[in-house]
């Protein structure tokens, strides 16, 4: 299960933005199955974590297609960890537990504060996004360069011990203290491990150590609700700048949370609908999310029928037979094929039947790589 969390200096609205997509999740009747906090088949759900339904219109339409007695989407789940500060690295405001807490997830939407509001304090004084940026960006940093310091001197001492020679798990180590000096001068020199060029197997030590600069990141810009409505903001080309030139041009995402959050507190559909049809805007919530759920590298499949339709999320490039198994141990043990609809013919075509009698129902074997949105059906021996 693969979290995102949501990491920002302090007072920068990343709890706002957290009930907004805790209110907008909780609210869509869509999926009355699971609501957070009163569901029986889930797991209790923290109050700093949300299960998010990840919005996808191939979901809605095979759920209209299909009418199953019970709908499942993909979820994204996000955590909401709480502002750190300058000096966080070396302990300031709580830093070490809050470093931890983003070890701890696996893509982080970093929050940036882009709207000026003189009753809303801000720890570093004025206004400023990029200095902010700055500081969140050298936090994570410095206590990546922290554990590595730790991890080179650690391993230092054990090869030094064994010194030439030694059997296969000194010889292991030995490749591994290579890749931690290389990627500790790398971070030492001010860069995060994502936007290094790593071999596989330098990846493979790599991810071993959940490095906070290797996670993938999305920016998210907090402007005003009037910046939002008018869609102009002095800082965005700013921020946007300092993003393609300091982090690789990752996605940096507009949003205003004070107006997603107010949008989010009305009860139904047709209410929000409205509020937004006269403020002249869409919501950017559902971008949000999918662009987090993209983050993690993840993926999902639908199995339909009108029992359930339900989506499956695995990760990016996996085979059918482990795809399976993400259903039941059994099928991915058993497996014997994937009977795969692309959901443009079945969307096209109609029915299950006239994709079959069009020839595109196919039959894919254990070396099939599962895509996105794909259509399945697994057979397999009990
Ligand atoms: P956090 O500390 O990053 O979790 O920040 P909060 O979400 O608690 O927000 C801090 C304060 O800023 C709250 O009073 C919010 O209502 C306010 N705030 C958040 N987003 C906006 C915004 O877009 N415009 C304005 N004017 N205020 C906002």
């Amino acid at each position: 299960n693969l979290k995102i969390g949501v990491v920002g200096l302090p007072n920068v609205g990343k709890s706002t933005f957290f009930n907004a997509i805790t209110n907008a999740s909780a609210a869509a009747e869509n999926y009355p199955f699971c609501t957070i906090g009163k569901c029986a088949t889930c797991p209790q759900v923290d109050p700093e974590e949300s299960r998010v339904a990840v919005p996808d219109a191939r979901f809605d339409w095979l759920c209209k297609h299909y009418k199953p007695a019970k709908e499942i989407p993909a979820y994204l789940t996000v955590i909401d960890i709480a502002g750190l500060v300058k000096g966080a690295a070396s302990g300031a405001g709580l830093g070490n537990a809050f470093l931890s807490h983003i070890r701890a997830v696996d893509a982080i939407f970093h929050m940036v504060r882009a709207f000026d509001e003189p009753d809303v304090i801000h720890v570093e004084g004025e206004l400023d996004p990029l200095r902010d940026m700055e500081i969140i960006r050298e936090e994570l940093r410095l206590k990546d360069e922290e554990f590595l310091t730790r991890q080179v001197s650690e391993l230092g001492a054990a090869v030094k011990r064994v010194g030439h020679g030694g059997n296969a798990a000194d010889k292991a180590r030995k490749e591994e203290l290579a890749v931690v000096e290389k990627v500790f001068e790398h971070v030492k020199s001010g860069k995060d491990v994502r936007h290094g060029t790593w071999s596989n197997k330098e990846v493979e030590i790599i991810n071993g150590f959940h490095l906070i600069t290797a996670k993938p990141v999305v920016f998210l810009a907090n402007v005003s609700e009037k910046d939002y409505l008018r869609k102009k903001n002095k800082w965005l080309p700013k921020i946007k700048a300092w993003i393609d030139e300091n982090s690789n041009g990752d996605l940096m995402i507009p949003y205003s949370a004070a107006f997603e959050y107010r949008i989010s507190l009305l009860e139904t559909a047709e209410e929000k609908a409205d509020a937004l049809k006269e403020a002249g805007v869409a919501s950017v919530l559902p971008k949000i999310i999918v662009a987090g759920y993209n983050a993690l590298q993840l993926i999902y499949y639908f199995t339909g029928g009108p029992d359930e339709v339900r989506a499956w999320t695995v990760r990016r490039n996996t085979k059918a037979p482990q795809a399976a198994g993400v259903i039941h141990t059994d099928f991915e043990r058993g497996f014997i094929m994937c009977e795969v609809m692309k959901y443009e013919d079945l969307k096209e075509l109609g029915t299950d039947n006239a994709v079959k009698a069009n020839g595109k129902y196919m039959q894919k074997g254990k070396e099939y790589i599962v895509e996105d949105g794909d259509i399945c059906y697994f057979k397999f021996n009990v």
